[in-house]
């Protein structure tokens, strides 16, 4: 397809607005997906992705429209609209010259909206703002629309209405996306550049690279090189999605697709990575992205320890289409042996738990998030602490932690009720504006420790599901953070330690100290529990010794769901972990830390 007859676009929205059925729709409408193959959520292929209902994997698309007589080639990227993702979203939209901004009429714009529009016009993309789901008896079209006019300029009549339920709309919006968005430009003669935006395992395929081309032409069976590492490869396939890999002959200026050459890592295929052939390669790079790095690291566990081989092997499956995991081998006294994971933000955490759950079969336990501590120590070295375990006891001189700049939108009557709980986790006020009437954004400069602590649920809750939360990365700041170690008859349990701000390591250190209490057996012997800031005993409780009348069997707490996992072993195969001299069983250690 000559370039003039392309267009690439992708839509950004705010989560659950309707991208993924917007898409649907599109495949439909343009008879790319025939009636009879349409299933919900065509491009979300993840099974979690569905059962969730959210976009993870970005996907390029390619479908046929007709508009004045010519046939055009229309490229859609769809984008994953959750904060941890935001990176997945970044590479999307340098691959494209257009957005589609779209928002749900009967909500209006939300944080994501915003985060998204302005990584949308950094890229200097033509916007088309869309309002979706007019069918909702809900919706407020008018209102709205002015509220998008009010932000990315232009009259409320340039605002288009969709339903990607119904359909209604959505042809218009094909003909918008032909009209307004500009067409590629590239040199067709120059030596090939094509842009690595998406890179993804396949068990069938190997790696499929998804890319975007600038300059030149990609050939079949070419041989081509990675700029950055100057490795080769021969491609053996080249195509175009449109959804179902189809081979082509070759890719030109502005077209999008996907290379296959065999490699077996996703990490061969870099995203952000410059394709240019072997022979007559081009000699500078396309301008590339950084890589996204890690905010929050946890432990995994297999709950059984025989699962150790297991968990490695599933994690190296998971990192082979997930360059931005990272996991090492880690011990704990507690838990034995597992891995130290580095996450892009919670929503990743759980969803790579969950799959290591749900598509291995694995039993884990996953200790409490936390961020990236730099403790200064008073010889003046720097050490980076991801798990508590490594704070230099007793050598501090000063401890910095990760910052982020929040932006939460919610209707004006809850401001009162989430600002306290923004100070509530050391926020400090950056501003406050009002959107429409009724709707207000709060900006507020916050520890990443203390959103990465049940923020978001708490937010979620005390605004009836009303406000949403968007966040990015704000530098380090020195904090008055403490590490509180939590003690078993004077043995220090690795696992609960936590770097905590001072003000809130009584509270701490207090609400472990009783939960183990409550689900740590009765031995023959009195058991003191204690939690401390160095040497400094902050919190304590006693385990009472056994009364010889007193049957062993006397687990106090709710350890219900855990205890199904345990039926699985024998009675008196019970797993017991010597802390010191106390006996205590693995799912005391495993209930204390899940917390419930
Ligand atoms: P995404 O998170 O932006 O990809 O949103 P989805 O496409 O998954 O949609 C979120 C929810 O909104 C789903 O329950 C959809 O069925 C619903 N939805 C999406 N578009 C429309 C629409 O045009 N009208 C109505 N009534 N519901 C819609
Ligand atoms: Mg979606």
């Amino acid at each position: 397809t000559p370039a003039t007859q392309i267009r690439n676009f992708c839509i950004i929205a705010h989560i659950d607005h309707g991208k993924s059925t917007l898409a649907d729709r599109m495949l439909q409408v343009t008879g790319s997906v025939a009636d009879r193959d349409m299933r919900a959520q065509y491009l979300d292929r993840m099974d979690i992705e569905r059962e969730r209902g959210i976009t993870i994997k970005s996907q390029a698309v390619r479908m046929p429209w007709s508009a004045d007589g010519e046939t055009f080639a229309l490229n859609m990227i769809d984008t994953p609209g959750h904060v941890d993702f935001t990176y997945e979203v970044s590479r999307s939209l340098a691959a494209c010259e257009g957005a589609i901004l779209l928002v749900d009429a009967a909500q209006g714009i939300e944080a994501q909206t915003l985060a998204n529009l302005y990584l949308a016009l950094e890229n200097d993309l033509h916007i088309i703002p869309v309002l979706n789901k007019i069918d909702l008896p809900a919706a407020d079209p008018e209102k709205f629309a002015k509220e998008l006019a009010d932000l990315i300029g232009g009259s409320p009549d340039d605002v288009l209405r969709v339903s990607g339920k119904t359909g209604v709309g959505v042809e218009e919006l094909l003909d918008r996306i032909v009209q307004d968005i500009p067409a590629p430009v590239g040199d067709p003669d120059a030596p090939a550049r094509a842009m690595i935006f998406d890179s993804v395992y396949d068990s069938y395929r190997g790696v499929v690279t998804y890319v975007r081309m600038v300059d030149g032409k990609l050939n079949p069976r070419e041989r081509i090189q990675m700029m950055s590492t100057r490795a080769m490869h021969d491609l053996l396939e080249i195509g175009v999605s449109s959804p179902e890999p189809i081979p082509s002959n070759g890719l030109g200026v502005g077209e999008v697709g996907y290379l296959i050459t065999g490699v077996k890592d996703v990490r061969q295929s870099k995203v952000g990575d410059t394709v240019t052939t072997a022979r007559g390669a081009a000699t500078e790079a396309l301008a590339g992205y950084t890589d996204p790095k890690p905010m929050v690291f946890s432990g995994i566990y297999p709950i059984d320890g025989s699962d150790y081989a297991d968990l490695r092997e599933a994690l190296d499956k998971l990192k082979l289409s997930d360059a931005s995991l990272q996991y090492e081998p880690e011990t704990s006294v507690a838990l034995g042996f597992g891995f130290r994971c580095g996450f892009l933000g919670l929503l990743h955490l759980e969803i790579i738990t969950e799959r290591l759950s749900r598509e291995f079969g694995l039993d884990l336990i996953t200790t409490a998030p936390s961020v990236i501590y730099e403790v200064l120590t008073d010889t003046g070295e720097t050490v980076i602490v991801t798990n508590p375990s490594e704070y230099p006891d007793g050598r501090v001189a000063s401890v910095s932690e990760p910052m982020v700049k929040t932006a939460i939108l919610l209707p004006k009557d809850y401001v009162g009720t989430v600002m306290e709980l923004c100070q509530s986790r050391r926020g400090a006020l950056l501003g406050m504006e009002y959107f429409s009437e009724e709707r207000v954004e709060l900006r507020y400069r916050m520890p990443l420790g203390e959103i990465v602590f049940d923020f978001f649920d708490q937010l979620k809750s005390k605004t009836q599901g009303y406000a949403s939360l968007d966040y990015e990365p704000d530098g380090q700041q020195e904090g008055d953070l403490v590490k509180v170690d939590v003690l078993l008859q004077g043995d220090k349990v690795d696992a609960f330690s936590a770097i905590v701000h001072r003000e809130k390591a009584y509270a701490y250190g207090t609400m472990m100290a009783e939960r183990l209490r409550k689900l740590i057996p009765r031995q023959n012997f009195e058991v003191p529990i204690q939690a401390a800031i160095g040497a400094r005993i902050i919190a304590r409780e006693t385990i009472r010794a056994l009364r010889k009348d007193v049957l062993a069997k006397c687990y106090g707490g709710d350890i219900s769901r855990k205890r199904k996992l345990l039926e699985k072993q024998k009675e008196g195969k019970k797993r017991m972990k010597m802390v010191g001299r106390v006996e205590v069983p693995q799912e005391a250690f495993i209930a204390a830390l899940s917390g419930d």
